[in-house]
Formats: structure tokens, sequence, C-alpha cells
């Protein structure tokens, strides 16, 4: 999951990158209004993490401006305390949710997660598909309980294209999960690593389970086991 973190404040910045990187985030870290709105062009999110109070500005009317325009990319406002009232409006302008300063880093994890949680997801620590099971918070894997050797970029992947099931992922979307802005990823480096977790499927009995859409990306069309007796 690719998340923008909008923070001008140095340690405090850093240490939100550490925590979301740790947890499988993927994140491009700004430091400007200016800059949040050029990245947010650019570049899909899953959740954009703002600061308020920025040196070009309110976040607000960047959530605004998003709003009015239709972007609905979730957004966890990031808030001082005293300012409640800016908190309201927040909400009230398009912000998901909110976290007051100083705020414990798993609870930053775990607000993030919640605004990605699929519709009706009750369990959200764990994604079933069929036998298949990905925890998100460590991206682990397994299948029939067995578990698949699969490197971070592979987690990565999978609990993107699980988190879709059916739906056809572009490839821009997933290059987008799996680097961030300031990477340099080969032509091909997508396809290595589709190809690598296809083959960490396989060895555990699924195949067939990440078609390809020719042109487009990747659809994760089941987690049905391939008929074995
Ligand atoms: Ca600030």
């Amino acid at each position: 999951m690719r998340v923008l973190l909008v923070e001008d404040h140095e340690r405090l910045g850093e240490s939100l990158v550490e925590a979301l990187n740790a947890a499988l985030f993927t994140v491009d870290w700004v430091r400007s209004l200016e800059n949040a709105a050029a990245f947010a062009d650019l570049n899909p999110y899953d959740v954009v993490l703002l600061d308020l109070g920025l040196p070009d500005g309110d976040g607000l009317d960047l959530i605004r401006t998003w709003r009015a325009s239709g972007r609905s990319t979730p957004v966890l406002v990031l808030t001082a305390r005293g300012e409640l009232n800016d908190r309201v409006r927040g909400l009230d302008d398009g912000a998901d949710d909110y976290l007051v300063k100083p705020f414990e880093l798993r609870e930053m994890i775990s607000r993030c997660r919640a605004l990605l949680r699929r519709p009706g997801d009750m369990a959200p620590a764990v994604l079933r598909m069929g036998e298949l099971e990905v925890d998100i918070t460590t991206g682990a894997a397994t299948f029939r309980g067995i578990p698949l050797a699969l490197n971070r970029r592979e987690q990565q992947l999978l609990l993107a294209l699980v988190r879709r099931p059916g739906k056809v992922c572009s490839r821009a979307y997933l290059e987008g999960v799996l680097y961030d802005h300031a990477a340099d990823p080969t032509l091909n480096a997508l396809e290595v690593s589709v190809s690598r977790l296809r083959s960490a499927l396989r060895a555990s009995g699924l195949h067939d389970a990440i078609r390809t859409v020719r042109g487009v990306g990747y659809v994760f069309a089941g987690a049905a086991p391939h008929a074995t007796y």
C-alpha cells in the first residue's frame, strides 16, 4: 500500500516513515502543500497522512480542493493538541479520521489500516481468500496453514492484489505499491516480482491465482487449489 505523508516536522516525519515502512507501506514524504498536491496528481495513493500546519498553508484547504474535484483518497489528519476546532472542521471538510499529536506510532498504523479496510471487513488483521490467508500487519501468508516463502515486495504485491479480489490492478498502481518516488526500478521489475510471487504460490499448491490482463495489469483471480489426487 502506498502512503503520501505530508509533514514538515523533520523528526516526526522520519519516525513516521520508519514506522510505515516497517508496516509494509511504501511512503512518499513531502513537506509542503504544493508538493502534496503535485505528488497526489502524479501517483495513486491508498492513504494520505496530512499535517494541518504547513509552511505554505493549511492542510484543510488541500482536503477541500481534493474533495471538490472528486478525489476520494482517504485522509488521516495529523493535528496538534489544542486545534480541536480545526479537527472538527477537518472531518466536516472531508478528512476521514484524525490523530492528535503526540500519538503512538502503533495507533497511527492501525488508523491507516482501518482506512484501507474493505467495506464489511470485520476481522481486518487477516485477509482470507479460500484457504489462502494474508496477515495485513506482517504480510505473512499461508496456504492451507503452510507459510509461503515471500520477500517484502512479494508480500506487498500479494496484499495489494488480495485486497481487490477479482478487480484488475493496473501496472501503475502496483508499481506505486512497490516503489516510492525515489526508487528507480528497472522496466520489468514488476514482472519479476509477479513472477516470483506466482512461483511461491504455485510451490504451495496455488495455481493460476494471479492472471495477467494484457496491457493493463494483474488480477487476483482466486485462491482455489489446483486439483490434486
Ligand atoms: Ca506542521
